[in-house]
């Protein structure tokens, strides 16, 4: 039907190396304010970015287990399918092709927010979804650039993790419980990333 509403699906890009409750807290408080029907998350494979990225399908499997537990969550493999560096505009292009009557949403962190107008073809990005910009403490978040003028901005509890402090923390065998969700914590465990002790 033609005036049937389009489904409204956010789109949260990361590394994910390891997912932690701050990309949770992102994905179901904006999901919630801009009554999203879903949030997907999009595992990047080689983001230009960003050297020395863990195992994409280890990035994936936690994903994974994270959306296994919320109904409202699903991951995104097809940037980690992909040979070489793939950009937002791309991946926004293809699934805006594939999947017409959706109406997408690409979430961000300040931080994310802030390169934005260095990216690859970031003018073609912004064109294609709804880009939605979200507080992180230690980013002042600056949305002057003409490239930003659009970005919705959405108000959500700071949560002060990182996925540097968590692989930090598990290399230097302190906790991580509570930061990151407990199949995350199970999986780090039992694969020994970022060096923790296999099984501890
Ligand atoms: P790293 O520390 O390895 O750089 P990260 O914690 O920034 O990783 P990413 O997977 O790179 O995690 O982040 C994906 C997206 O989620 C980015 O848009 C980032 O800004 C946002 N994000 C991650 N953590 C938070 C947080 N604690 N608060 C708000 N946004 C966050």
């Amino acid at each position: 039907m033609d005036d049937a509403p389009r489904r409204r699906v956010g789109l949260l890009g990361g590394t994910f190396d390891p997912p932690h409750l701050g990309h949770l807290v992102v994905a179901e408080q904006v999901r919630d304010a801009l009554d999203l029907d879903e949030v997907r998350l999009l595992v990047a494979g080689d983001p230009w970015m960003k050297d020395g990225v863990g195992a994409a399908r280890h990035r994936v499997a936690m994903a994974a287990g994270v959306a296994a537990d919320d109904p409202h969550l699903t991951v995104v493999d097809r940037e980690v399918r992909r040979d070489g560096a793939t950009y937002t505009a791309e991946t926004l292009s293809e699934l805006r092709t594939e999947e017409p009557d959706v109406e997408w949403f690409f979430l961000l962190g300040a931080d994310a927010a802030t390169s934005l107008p260095r990216w690859h073809r970031a003018e073609e990005a912004v064109a294609l979804a709804t880009f939605v910009v979200v507080g992180r403490p230690g980013t002042e978040l600056d949305l002057g650039h003409p490239l930003l003028q659009d970005v919705l901005r959405v108000d959500t509890p700071l949560i002060q993790i990182s996925s540097t402090d968590i692989r930090q923390r598990v290399a230097e065998g302190r906790s991580i419980r509570y930061l990151v969700p407990p199949s995350v914590h199970r999986y780090i465990r039992e694969h020994g990333l970022y060096g923790a002790a296999h099984g501890g």
